[in-house]
């Protein structure tokens, strides 16, 4: 059906560019469109009970107008209640001010006049005042649109709400717009109303709905709307699970020669929580179907192991990996890490970044290419199309909340081919297997790889998060993930204690530290960047003049400075000091965020700490506590703190557990930000709260299952309904 020359479906031309920036490209998904507020316009409000910012009707007589001149030519009325016999002038007034106006205008707005208006009321000059406000004489009859609420859209410039309001009644004569696509066994039992009567209610609501029931959203109408938005999401999820599963992997079957060497020579046994992640990752590897896996603990809990030992699985198959990490510092730390466990193991590591020179870049993706690389270790410069595996088995992505679903989507599309048979040289068959994007993202098969001729396999995917996922999260938005939780830190380790502690006491707690550092202790002291080249500017400047302050102050003791802008080559080295205790006290913008392992620091302080977000400051703090020392994390603030700022401050010093603290930071900001980039992907909830809405979540994820084996119901028109680019989101 092509809606958009149908005459009845068809959008105002003029119109369109600004509908489609509200993501309205048919008339059909304006019904999906849904008011964010209603005014009420059958009520007027008393002269004297206004408030700014609401917009109401009121009625008053016309005490006084005049035309002025200045500053800008206007008409300005002065209302005052129709009770009030105008002899006290500090009796509340409302001013009525235009700046366009007719003659009509002028003899409508006569002193003396009753008249009734309706508009925003605003903080003006000279009192409270209606810019423009629509204007009718009293006792007119209404305008049978104002016996209901009338609804506020979300708009942007250039789309009238009058129009929206016109297109939301049109399209609501749209049979598929109206249609009940769930079945009535199901509407009953959850007690739903009907689709056609909700999209009525929230369009257009009779004046006798609860206009607070409507705008708080807890109305039945907006109850079912949300079940339906769920209920898409669950599925889709479940789709993209099922479109994975029937694609074909690598069957990794480990030897365990080189992990059992591994094994042998850490300094340190596994715990059960990782045994556990190690043994649920290599049975999905073998099972011939993708893994999509979340290695989720907190920080500290030993994630990069468990990556280590499902990558020498791949390996040992006959297999390589790619190894990613947000940023090159991080990326540079697994690469030294890995060196250092894997070193005189026949394996071999390739370090690919964006800061290679050129000649550095292609021979790392020649090796990558020809099958010599085990392990590619580096950035998102993996996930160039230049860069193709011959037997890409295993995709490894550290801190997976940094990563935009788009790039994850990249590696999936890398096809590979079986480990050739025993005695062929590894090198010999180059497949640049050619990704999948140009063909528009239909979730066609890959093409068979040149000359291997056998079916292209997708590679296995395990990511890790120290974000921890509150059950409302895993419920709805990381449905179609496998979940392995490191839920014990490993034995040893020392308590951090928090400390809040004012500004005022830098010097104070900058000799506190310079003590330690003369004890051989370290410590991290960090400063927060903002990402707005202007700001940064100032913040860099900040970051600096505090470590030239430190170095004065710390005579004997080693200070060094690491920030973003520095060159990768100077961060690893000073990161390599640092690790090594040449330096004692590393002043740092958020650079080390992620995932920086230095043992034996055990002291941090963090500058501004009300800037920073929960899970930042999670993450931070998360730095230190790693070695046998105890450690200290001290937390300055500024004065004058915001609310949010004091609620966060509060709840990372209350709590250490990471799962709290991502609950706690939910409840905060909602699950946007949470989720980082993910939700770019996702089919993202418009009306839907997961923790809010938790029972409906509950509910259609026991629900899901059934439907989707229920003749009576159609699944694609549902998903059709609810879900744009279905097709790309399914493979991410
Ligand atoms: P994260 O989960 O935050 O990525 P890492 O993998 O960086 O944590 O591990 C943190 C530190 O703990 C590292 O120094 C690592 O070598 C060490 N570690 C990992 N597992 C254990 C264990 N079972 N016992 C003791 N130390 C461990
Ligand atoms: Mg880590």
């Amino acid at each position: 059906m092509s809606e958009s020359t149908d005459t009845q479906t068809y959008l105002p031309p003029a119109l369109r560019p600004a509908l489609a920036k509200l993501g309205i490209q048919h008339l059909r998904d304006v019904a999906l469109h849904l008011p964010m507020r209603y005014e009420d316009q059958t009520r007027v409000v008393p002269i004297g009970e206004l408030l700014v910012g609401e917009s109401v009707v009121v009625e008053g007589v016309v005490d006084h107008s005049e035309t002025l001149q200045r500053p800008r030519r206007q008409f300005v009325a002065l209302l005052r209640s129709s009770t009030d016999d105008g002899v006290n002038h500090l009796s509340p007034r409302l001013s009525l001010r235009y700046f366009n106006f007719y003659p009509s205008t002028v003899s409508a707005l006569k002193p003396g006049n009753t008249v009734r208006v309706y508009g925003e009321i605003r903080e003006g000059y000279y009192g409270l005042e209606m810019v423009h406000p629509i204007f009718k004489k009293a006792n007119e009859p209404q305008a049978p649109s104002n016996k209901a609420l009338t609804p506020v859209y979300p708009s942007s410039a250039g789309v009238p709400q009058a129009a929206l309001r016109t297109l939301a009644t049109k399209a609501l004569k749209l049979r598929d717009v109206t249609a009940e696509l769930v079945p009535p066994s199901i509407l009953q039992a959850q007690r739903l109303t009907a689709w056609d009567t909700a999209l009525g209610v929230l369009h257009s609501p009779a004046a006798t709905e609860s206009a607070i029931a409507l705008e708080g959203r807890t109305h039945p109408a907006w109850r079912r709307v949300k079940f339906d938005e769920l209920l898409a999401q669950q599925l889709s999820l479940r789709d993209a699970k099922l479109l994975r599963a029937a694609e074909t992997a690598p069957t990794i079957a480990p030897t365990g020669s080189l992990s059992t060497l591994l094994l042998q020579r850490l300094p340190f046994k596994l715990t059960a929580a990782q045994n556990r992640a190690v043994a649920e990752t290599l049975s999905d590897m073998n099972r011939g179907a993708p893994m999509t896996r979340l290695l989720q603990g907190d920080v500290g809990s030993g994630k990069t192991i468990v990556a280590a030992l499902a990558a020498l699985a791949a390996v040992e198959a006959g297999y390589q990996v790619a190894f990613m990490a947000p940023t090159e510092l991080l990326a540079a730390q697994h690469f030294n890490k890995l060196s250092h466990w894997l070193h005189d193991l026949p394996v071999t590591l390739t370090w690919l970044t964006g800061s290679l020179t050129a000649a550095e870049q292609k021979a790392a993706h020649a090796s990558c290419a020809k099958g010599e690389t085990h392990i590619a270790i580096g950035t998102h410069a993996l996930f160039q199309k230049k860069v193709s595996f011959a037997r890409l088995g295993l995709v490894v992505v550290d801190e997976q909340h940094r990563f935009g679903v788009e790039q994850r989507l990249q590696l999936r599309q890398r096809g590979t081919s079986p480990p050739p048979p025993r005695g062929e040289g590894l090198g010999e068959r180059e497949l640049a297997l050619q990704t999948n994007s140009d063909q528009g993202g239909t979730p066609s098969p890959q093409p068979s790889p040149p000359g291997g001729g056998s079916q292209s396999l997708a590679p296995h995917t395990l990511m890790m998060s120290a974000t921890p996922i509150p059950r409302s999260l895993a419920m709805s938005y990381y449905a179609d993930l496998d979940v392995s939780v490191i839920d014990e830190l490993p034995g040893g380790r020392q308590p951090i204690t928090t400390k809040l502690v004012s500004e005022n006491r830098r010097t104070e707690i900058a000799r506190r530290i310079y003590e330690i550092a003369q004890t051989g202790a370290q410590a991290y002291w960090v400063c927060p960047l903002i990402e707005e080249s202007d700001k940064m500017e100032i913040e860099l400047q900040n970051a600096t003049a505090l470590y030239t302050d430190l170095v004065t102050m710390m005579p004997n003791v080693r200070v060094a400075l690491l920030h973003g802008r520095m060159k990768a080559e100077e961060k690893a080295d000073i990161m390599a000091n640092f690790i090594a205790n040449r330096v004692q006290v590393l002043v740092s913008t958020t650079v080390i965020e992620v995932g920086v392992d230095v043992p034996n620091a055990s002291w941090m302080v963090i500058e501004h700490a009300e800037r920073f977000g929960l899970a930042q400051l999670h993450q931070l703090r998360g730095r230190i506590g790693r070695g046998a020392a105890a450690s200290t994390c001290i937390l300055l603030f500024a004065d004058k703190l915001s609310d949010t700022a004091k609620q966060r401050l509060k709840v990372i010093y209350e709590n250490i557990d990471g799962f709290v603290i991502a609950r706690e930071d939910l409840r905060i900001r909602g699950p946007g930000e949470l989720l980082g980039p993910r939700q770019s992907g996702l089919p993202s909830l418009r009306y839907a709260n997961i923790e809010e809405d938790i029972d409906l979540v509950e509910a259609v994820r026991d629900l899901a299952p059934k439907l989707e084996h229920d003749p009576s119901f159609n699944k694609l028109a549902f998903l059709n309904r609810w879900i744009k680019n279905r097709v790309e989101f399914a493979k991410a």
